[in-house]
């Protein structure tokens, strides 16, 4: 039986490249793995596939009575619906532990560092299997995405190695040139429904028993939304009350300026000023530096709520 490889709901790079760069790996040692995925793929993610020459994973959202393993994710709200019913034989990861648990033994590459990719490159090496080029390339860009060209405080001198040694096979000179080209295509916001916007990088996390969702878009210039900040607003006041959530917030990433803009809608928006020490004024707030989600937008809400 063969095993599916599967990143998180709403998948971004990291997700759909390490499905597809697992399963290559697993399938070389004799073990039978698909590629899947459990939603679109992103306008950034198809302009990797097609620089690399792939097609996108097969969508499949029910895993009942299969094998999985688990990429880039642990958080059962970010999981196949049906996980439960599914054998989890494995999970590469780079965030905090979520509440994902197996009942039978599995395989774990979790490590601290800025993305899923760079792990998968470690399980290559592990495995001593050659990487062929064109997954080299989809692997390097999913770190570039991951860790902002290296500019996000995730990034790790293992990240950086990992791109010089995939680029290098990939045949890729500039990737630094090559991750500026993946932000503009990130940047081109106009004409997509704010709807769209939200959700095309939008994670939810339980805190403390609150259902808190975050998105984030990442762009070269925050003034390609200033003619729809308040189409955006409007958006995730409707997607808070649609999922019955404690607060949605939007993370507007200028990746030039190194800092975001954070849009809010909250039962209790003093959480916000405890968790990042800045006052909201209706219902917007700069956060200088702050580029990564899941090391700084997370953790300190995580504890404002505990
Ligand atoms: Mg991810
Ligand atoms: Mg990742
Ligand atoms: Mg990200």
């Amino acid at each position: 039986m063969a095993m599916y490889v599967v990143g998180h709901k709403i998948p971004d790079s990291d997700s759909i490249c390490g499905a597809i760069a697992l399963a290559y790996l697993k399938n070389q040692i004799g073990e039978a793995a698909i590629p899947t995925r459990l939603g679109e793929v992103s306008p950034e993610t198809q302009f990797i596939l097609d620089r690399f020459g792939f097609e996108a994973p097969e969508l499949k959202l029910s895993y009942a009575g299969e094998e999985v393993y688990i990429v880039d994710h642990t958080e059962k709200t970010q999981a196949p619906d049906d996980i439960d019913e599914a054998t989890v034989v494995g999970v590469v990861d780079h965030h905090k532990l979520g509440d994902l648990t197996t009942s039978t033994p599995l395989e774990c590459w979790i490590r601290p560092v800025g993305c899923s990719n760079t792990i998968i490159k470690m399980m290559y090496d592990f495995y001593n299997v050659k990487i062929p080029a064109n997954i080299a390339g989809i692997m390097m860009c999913a770190i570039l995405s991951d860790t902002v060209i290296f500019k996000s405080p995730t990034c790790t001198t293992a990240d950086i190695k990992c791109v010089e040694a995939l680029a290098e096979i990939a045949g890729v000179e500039d990737f630094k040139e090559l991750g500026m080209d993946m932000f503009k295509v990130k940047s081109a916001v106009q004409g997509t429904p704010a709807r769209d916007l939200v959700m095309r990088d939008f994670k939810d996390f339980n805190m403390n028993g609150n259902l808190v969702g975050i998105g984030q878009l990442e762009v070269i210039d925050l003034s390609v939304f200033d003619e729809i900040k308040s189409e955006l607003e409007a958006d995730i006041a409707k997607l808070k009350e649609e999922g019955n959530r404690h607060s949605v917030l939007l993370l507007l990433t200028d990746i030039m300026k190194e800092g975001s803009e954070m849009l809010i809608v909250s039962n209790d928006e003093s959480i916000i000023e405890k968790a990042y020490g800045a006052k909201p004024e209706a219902g917007r707030v700069w956060l200088d530096g702050v580029l990564s989600r899941k090391k700084q937008v997370v953790p300190p809400l995580q504890d404002a709520f505990a």
